[in-house]
């Protein structure tokens, strides 16, 4: 078993320069292979797709399936230490690896991430002193079930508890009938029913937690979603109340050291109008990794959710990340290469890359199609109002819907 803390530019007794390895190759690990070479580590990543995007820049390049005994040895072979960066790989797999090497964040904690019925309990156990609520909710998986559930959680949200992201597997419900013919559409998987809430907002705060039980964390984001996906991201002071924004934060360390998490963690929230001066914090879920809404860190802070992804797993100290600009993300989804009529095209890069402040981030996804993430496209500047404007040009630029700052 590897000895904590891995230091970069270090070998092994075999002369294996130290690496780190990921799970999944998609944008997330290509961010965190990037993070983790620029400090001087190699890197290993397992994604059975020849063309991932993290695959295309890592030392090495395991293509197998996540579950296959032979891929899971080779990566354990090739690395000091292992993380994920998609909640959806095998627990299996991640204590595949654990016997043989440090897998950060756990398999325990990746298990109750991929199951909303078990996030929930979790949210629910681990509020300790922290204002930690769930939207209220009934867990659907028998028929009687379903026909207990009370009037007062409709209009809700029926949600799959297994495999659901960017608002896939969610219906939206007005009454009984409609709710029964929903989950007859889910194929009766097990589901969580969650009553429809008012949203003011809403936000996430991304934490880093070391194997020593060390936790910081980033400013709150406040999130804007289109369709069910994340559209912006918005990050400086006054983009949220202190005193919710501390308390969200609060929630979010709470949750993490509650199962003595370790790696990076989001949790995202709702702020419901209950009639209060700031608004109800809800708790929404918890993403076991580093977060869309967190990859503006990567161009307005010291250090980015993937370094701190690298030191947490690697055992390295946490330092307290500091924002250093006011920023504002736009996700660009595939949408952008099309225009309105449907023909393809390219986004006006010349016009964007010609903003003050603008740190555009292309995954080397070749393959553009609508819904998927190809980039984003961070705007940041020495003050707030500057910001708003900039991302209102890029917004305009690229054709972005959704995108309608309050200035
Ligand atoms: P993600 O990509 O974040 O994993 P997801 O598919 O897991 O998405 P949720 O985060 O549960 O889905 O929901 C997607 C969006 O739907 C939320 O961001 C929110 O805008 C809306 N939504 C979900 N649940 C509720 C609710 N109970 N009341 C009101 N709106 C909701
Ligand atoms: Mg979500």
């Amino acid at each position: 078993m590897t000895t904590l803390p891995i230091f970069p530019g270090t070998v092994d007794e075999t002369g294996r320069p130290a690496t780190l390895g990921v799970m999944g190759g998609g944008q997330l690990g290509r961010m965190f292979v990037h993070a983790a070479q620029r400090l001087g580590y190699f890197t290993a990543v397992l994604d059975p797709d020849a063309h991932s995007p993290a695959g295309r820049v890592s030392h090495h390049h395991v293509k197998t399936a996540y579950t296959d005994v032979q891929g899971l040895s080779q990566l354990a072979g090739l690395c000091d230490a292992i993380t994920t960066e998609f909640e959806n790989v095998p627990a299996s797999a991640l204590q595949a690896l654990a016997v043989a090497r440090p897998v950060a964040p756990g398999a325990a904690a990746v298990a109750i991430a991929q199951d909303r019925i078990q996030e929930k309990s979790h949210f629910m156990a681990s509020a300790g002193g922290a204002d930690v609520r769930c939207a209220p909710y009934a867990v659907i998986e028998t028929l009687a079930q379903l026909q207990a559930v009370p009037d007062d959680l409709l209009p809700g949200i029926l949600k799959t508890a297994r495999m659901g992201y960017d608002g896939k597997g969610q219906l939206r419900v007005k009454n009984a009938a409609e709710l029964a013919a929903a989950w007859a559409e889910l194929d009766q998987t097990a589901c969580v029913l969650e009553k429809m809430l008012p949203l003011s907002a809403e936000c996430s705060v991304i934490v880093a937690r070391s194997w020593q039980g060390d936790i910081v964390s980033f400013p709150p984001q406040l999130n804007l979603h289109v369709d069910g996906i994340l559209a912006v991201t918005e990050v400086y002071e006054g983009n949220m109340p202190v005193a919710l924004a501390a308390r969200a934060q609060a929630a979010a360390k709470s949750i993490a050291n509650h199962i003595g998490y370790v790696g990076v963690l989001c949790v995202e929230f709702f702020v419901v109008d209950d009639g209060s001066a700031d608004g109800g914090l809800v708790v929404n879920e918890m993403a076991p990794r580093p977060h869309n809404s967190g990859h503006y860190t990567l161009d307005a802070c010291d250090v980015s959710q993937f370094d701190l992804q690298v030191h947490a797993m690697a055992g390295l100290p946490l330092p307290t990340p500091r924002q250093h600009s006011p920023a504002i993300m736009l996700n660009l989804l595939g949408d952008v290469w099309f225009d309105a009529t449907g023909q393809a095209r390219t986004p006006d890069w010349q016009a964007v890359l010609a903003l003050p402040g603008a740190h555009l981030h292309l995954y080397g996804k070749l393959d553009a199609r609508p819904g998927r993430k190809m980039g984003h496209l961070t705007l940041t500047g020495a003050d707030v109002a500057g910001v708003k404007a900039t991302a209102r040009q890029a917004a305009a630029i690229l054709g972005l819907p959704g995108f309608e700052s309050d200035e």
